[in-house]
């Protein structure tokens, strides 16, 4: 039995558009894969803040043909490292290759699966956590998972949400308090 007191809380992140730059087409390889510049800052902060980090991201260009799994593992493999060189660790990373125009998936934001399944292996409490995207859908997923989120602009500056990240989540952006009048 779990003491609630020993459950890790989490900066759940979207991936293009948050940790890298998207030029609104898809990310198809390494080459193409720029972090934006307050990226590194603002995860140092959040880790020193006792959170997990954790992508979670749609990579739909894998159904669609544009891109292969072995490119979003190298991609997401490059990052991690380039984290743990500024002393940063990756969690886990959660992609889904799923796109509506080929077939039905529970994974794909703005479903919230990956989120609950993140939640579920590292022991993550989903009230202690957020969600940062830069797409409506990324907050859905979220608070399909009871994770409330943050949307920042495509591109906008992850440094600047740290304040409101190491607060713990309240009534007015919790999907479930806030549906329940309770704090
Ligand atoms: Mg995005």
């Amino acid at each position: 039995m779990m003491n609630s007191n020993s459950l890790q809380k989490a900066i759940f992140l979207d991936r293009d558009g948050v940790i890298n730059h998207d030029p609104g087409d898809y990310t198809r390889s390494l080459a193409e894969f720029t972090v934006l510049p307050t990226v590194y800052p603002a995860l140092q902060a959040l880790q020193a803040k006792g959170y997990l980090l954790i992508l979670i991201t749609n990579q739909g260009g894998i159904a669609k043909g544009l891109y292969t799994h072995q490119a979003v593992h190298e991609i997401h493999s490059a990052f991690r490292r380039d984290c743990q060189s500024q002393g940063i660790d990756i969690t886990d990373v959660y992609y889904s290759p799923h796109h509506p125009d080929f077939g039905e998936s529970l994974s794909r934001k703005p479903g919230g699966l990956m989120i609950e399944r993140a939640c579920a292996k590292h022991q993550i409490d989903p009230t202690q956590s957020w969600m940062v995207g830069d797409k409506p859908r990324d907050i859905q997923a979220g608070n399909a998972a009871g994770v409330a989120g943050v949307l920042i602009p495509v591109n906008g500056d992850l440094l600047q949400i740290v304040p409101t990240l190491t607060q713990v989540p309240n009534g007015e952006n919790h999907p479930k308090t806030a549906s329940n009048g309770t704090v």
